[in-house]
């Protein structure tokens, strides 16, 4: 086992240049018939967590592993050089994410200023709701209150429900359990 013997002959095609394929018995990744797929998920700038779960289970590569294999220079391009590639992809989606984000906020903005405009024309009586405009309102306000309502329900359900527990034996409060699920008036709330 010398390191004349693991640098072979075979090498590798990495992003089209050809590169020599070295591999140390010692390294889990070297070993694992699954490096090529660690080395490509390494290049697309995956991170070592997600590339130890990517594998199938029978690859039993512990993202420790894979960190070895790249620090301790096993991988045919230079670990200097997939690192910058991994950081400038990281900044890349870093980009898009906060891209993403500006659009949103831009769009949140937007719209409460608009709400606030109209909000101060109402109240100076600049502009007049339509019968419409105020149905709408009306059904908006419906709607919230039955969320209101039935969020209340399940509170005093689950108070319910609590006291029962403390107070009953086991038997007994299953017993009221079954009675209730029993019960017309709870069943037609459904
Ligand atoms: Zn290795």
């Amino acid at each position: 086992m010398t390191a004349a013997r693991n640098l072979s002959l075979a090498s590798t095609k990495v992003g089209g240049r050809e590169y020599p394929l070295r591999s140390v018995p010692t390294c889990f990744v070297c070993a694992s018939s699954y490096r090529r797929e660690v080395e490509e998920a390494l290049i697309g700038g995956a991170g070592y967590r997600t590339i130890s779960r990517s594998l199938p289970s029978d690859a039993n590569l512990s993202p420790r592993n894979i960190a070895d294999h790249l620090k301790n220079g096993h991988f045919p391009i230079k670990a200097e050089a997939v690192t910058r590639l991994r950081e400038e992809q990281a900044q890349e989606r870093g980009a898009i994410v906060a891209k993403g984000a500006e659009v949103i906020t831009q769009r949140y903005s937007f719209a409460r200023r608009i709400l606030q405009r109209v909000d101060e024309r109402l109240a100076s009586g600049e502009i007049e709701p339509s019968v419409q405009d105020a149905l709408k309102a009306a059904e908006f306000l419906a709607r919230f209150d039955a969320e209101a309502a039935e969020d209340a329900l399940t509170r005093t359900v689950d108070a319910v429900f609590d006291v029962a527990e403390q107070l009953l034996d086991d038997d007994t409060y299953e017993a009221f359990g079954r009675e209730l699920a029993r019960h017309p008036e709870l069943r037609a709330l459904g």
